[in-house]
């Protein structure tokens, strides 16, 4: 298993810290608004990274935080005129929504700021015992002169390092290189907590850096988010986090591109964005939505659009057909030994693609293969094949999590009443009735087969 280290930039081979076991950090949502899709492409891969080390057979504990105070929770709260926890649970709701549409595996923990007040006062005062922060009017700022490292992540050479005053705002560009705040003055109107270095709020910056040291300890194996979490969000982690600890914070940093709308980056303030319920509002399936998300190699932009969008359509069509096929398989006979190689091949073929720096591309193309490989053989095959095959595809599916929604559930029960509808049409000579549900389902797509154990249907 190798892949992209940003803190190294190389491509490195992965090892874990205990055997067997890793320790995962995502940052997660900050609960302000509606994540577009460009986030979810983010939260994709590391389900994909997450779900490929399962399938490999590491136990992954995973921690994913809500930030659910920080310069735009309350932003929005003040514009909404509410309390910040109606705001903030409204979009964590949603959020958590969006992740079993999307089929996202669900965190082991998923701490929100709010309730990690105490701990993130405990770091702030180890950090200004030992000299790496200190107090200005009643804020707590961290002094990156202290930290030799800093700018490490985001490949900042020390030498560049021109300080500017120290900064308020929890999001700032790489060009500003400051010392950032830990600990926010109270100011009128906004939620705050007693300190030992006076009442204020967190900066959120200090929140993951807390949260992952309470759940992970301060030394564990991978910590995920996009692109634009390097600077300055995981170079301050790294920064407070060492400072604290006196020893490496995260062995691996993996970071995914942005999703990009007609070769524009995809974000909130240029205007240009999507959210989930958007593009579902346009009919899509969301396993399609799924599908393209995770079909570019995340160190790539991926250039969304809605062409795209109905060819990853297509592409799940080919393995739902395939699937359809194989279980209405039911020619007697033992499994073959020819199956089980070309199933051999395969997986062999995925899993070295997937390991070797999560090679999407090819790991999909190995299961296309695969599928034109069988496609032809389809008629020698068993039943007992066919089970073999399916189960291979689910072990498959473990990763790509592409597949779940729609093969069974309500869609497939909906479509064998009416096929039932229909046969009870025919019997009683009522032909008319049953020619317009035939059409009707072929309206949907679906295809119907007089076969001599019954009509069977088949995606278009
Ligand atoms: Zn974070």
């Amino acid at each position: 298993m190798r892949f992209y280290n940003t803190l190294t930039r190389t491509v490195e081979e992965f090892k874990e810290i205990e055997k067997g076991r890793i320790g995962l950090y995502t940052c997660g949502p900050t609960v302000y608004d509606y994540p577009h899709i460009g986030n979810y492409r983010s939260y994709m891969f590391e389900d994909l990274v997450k779900r490929f080390f399962i399938f490999l057979g590491y136990k992954v504990t995973h921690v994913m935080n809500i930030t659910d105070i920080d310069d735009k929770t309350i932003r929005k709260a003040i514009e909404a005129g509410l309390p910040l926890n109606d705001v903030t649970q409204r979009y964590i709701d949603a959020f958590h929504g969006d992740l079993r549409t999307l089929n996202i595996l669900a965190a082991d923990v998923y701490p929100r700021a709010t309730e990690h007040i105490p701990e993130m006062i405990a770091l702030i005062a180890t950090l200004l015992e030992k000299g790496f922060a200190y107090e200005k009017d009643g804020s707590v700022y961290f002094s990156i002169q202290r930290f030799r490292e800093y700018g490490r992540l985001a490949n900042i050479e020390a030498g560049s390092l021109k300080l500017g005053a120290a900064v308020d705002l929890d999001e700032y560009d790489k060009e500003s290189l400051q010392d950032f705040v830990l600990w926010k003055n109270n100011k009128a109107g906004e939620p705050s907590w007693p300190a030992p270095f006076g009442n204020g709020r967190p900066g959120w910056h200090i929140e993951c850096s807390a949260m992952s040291m309470k759940y992970l300890g301060p030394h564990f194996d991978i910590h995920m988010g996009g692109v634009d979490n390097i600077f300055p969000h995981h170079e301050n982690e790294i920064a407070q986090s060492e400072c604290a600890n006196g020893q490496k914070f995260v062995n691996y940093w993996l970071h995914c591109q942005h999703l990009i709308v007609d070769n524009k980056k995809m974000s909130k303030s240029l205007g240009n964005f999507h959210t989930l319920g958007d593009v579902l509002q346009r009919g899509f399936d969301p396993m399609a939505i799924r599908y393209l998300l995770i079909s570019s190699h995340y160190r790539k932009l991926l250039n969304f659009s809605f062409d795209s969008l109905e060819m990853a359509n297509q592409a799940l069509s080919r393995i739902r057909n395939f699937i359809f096929t194989l279980r209405n398989i039911q020619a007697p006979g033992e499994a073959t030994k020819a199956v089980a190689a070309l199933i051999a091949a395969s997986q062999d073929a995925f899993t070295k693609y997937m390991a070797d720096d999560f090679n999407i591309s090819g790991a999909l193309g190995a299961l296309f293969d695969f599928i034109h490989e069988v496609n032809p053989r389809m008629a020698g095959l068993s039943q007992k094949d066919a089970a073999v095959i399916l189960a291979y595809l689910e072990r498959l599916n473990s990763v790509l999590g592409v597949l779940e929604q729609h093969d069974s559930g309500s869609v497939a029960a909906d479509i064998e009443a009416k096929i039932a509808h229909r046969e009870k049409a025919r019997k009683e000579k009522d032909f008319a009735r049953a020619d317009a549900i035939r059409s009707e389902l072929k309206a949907q797509g679906i295809i119907l087969l007089d076969t001599p154990n019954g009509v069977k249907w088949k995606k278009e």
